[in-house]
């Protein structure tokens, strides 16, 4: 048994205008992960758009094995919108654990107001084909294959998928790998939650962990992307305390991570949802108009 990360490049989103440093909107790279037997294979996360789920796709072709399921860490449809394109593309079985599929039925009734605005023309029909399986684990030739509820961490109810026999941990949003991290749908209320759903990934004792979006230059320790994920999470309370406007939250965060190259328009997005929801507008719909300006 082995796993794989195919790592896609973040695309240019629309609309709105370029970021207060003046770079162009993107969103971040994803990492896709491909857990293998001898014969078949697990694919966790598929990506968002058409052309990615080619690239995916192609890849998955290439290994040889026979994809037996596709694994949903959480609801945002950035990382589950091709499920079904690939699932009939290779006869899998989409599997996610019960509250996920609800926040996917969300997101795909969410396309028209925010994804398609975000990628126009680009994300193929998304009907939730997702089911639960029994105990949210199923196996891969033998071994287990645990979906694991966490909590709220970047969305509401995350999951993660965890490798017993790999060391391994797929931590979908939980965990970042050295990029912005987005916090406009935990602002709310703040990043406790977040914090628990990280000890939760933490007590599995991984040695290995593919956060969802990351620098594809770094490896995938377990330790270093949980203490770097606390890290950032700790370094946004400490500038949220001081009340930023969102420039301010962006400027700050930016200067206290100089040597990330992905994420900014996340930090930008996260720092006017969480000006918005301090002003007192309403979440979902101040994370959304922070992603459409
Ligand atoms: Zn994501």
């Amino acid at each position: 048994m082995n796993y794989d990360v195919l790592h896609l490049d973040p695309l240019p989103i629309g609309p709105g205008g370029r970021l207060p440093n003046g770079e162009e909107r993107r969103f971040q790279p994803l990492a896709v992960t491909l857990i293998s037997g001898t014969a078949d294979a697990v694919l966790v996360d598929p990506p968002t758009t058409r052309s990615d789920a080619q690239a995916v796709g192609d890849w998955i072709a290439a290994g040889g094995k026979n994809l037996t399921h596709i694994a949903i860490t959480h609801g945002h449809g950035d990382h589950w919108f091709t499920a079904d394109l690939l699932a009939r593309r290779f006869g899998a079985q989409v599997v996610a654990t019960a509250p996920t599929i609800e926040l996917m039925r969300f997101h795909e009734a969410a396309r028209p107001l925010l994804w398609d605005t975000l990628f126009p023309g680009q994300i193929p029909a998304s009907p939730v084909t997702a089911t639960t399986v029994p105990g949210d684990r199923f196996r891969l030739e033998g071994d287990d294959i645990v979906l694991v509820p966490v909590g709220a961490s970047d969305c509401a109810d995350s999951s993660v998928v965890h490798v017993p026999a790999l060391g391994l941990v797929v931590a979908g949003d939980v965990l970042y790998n050295g990029a912005h991290m987005y916090l406009g749908d935990a602002a709310a209320a703040g990043v406790q939650e977040w914090r628990a759903a990280i000890a939760k990934i933490a007590d599995l004792d991984p040695r290995w962990v593919v956060a969802g979006h990351g620098d594809r230059a770094l490896d995938h320790d377990a330790r270093r992307i949980i203490a770097g994920s606390l890290d950032y999470l700790g370094q946004a309370e400490a500038v949220l305390a001081g009340d930023p406007s969102a420039t301010g939250y962006f400027d700050a965060m930016l200067a206290r991570y100089p040597d990330y190259r992905h994420g900014t328009t996340l930090a930008w997005v996260s720092a006017k949802a969480i000006r918005a929801l301090r002003d007192g507008e309403e979440f979902p719909a101040a994370a959304v108009a922070a992603w459409l300006s």
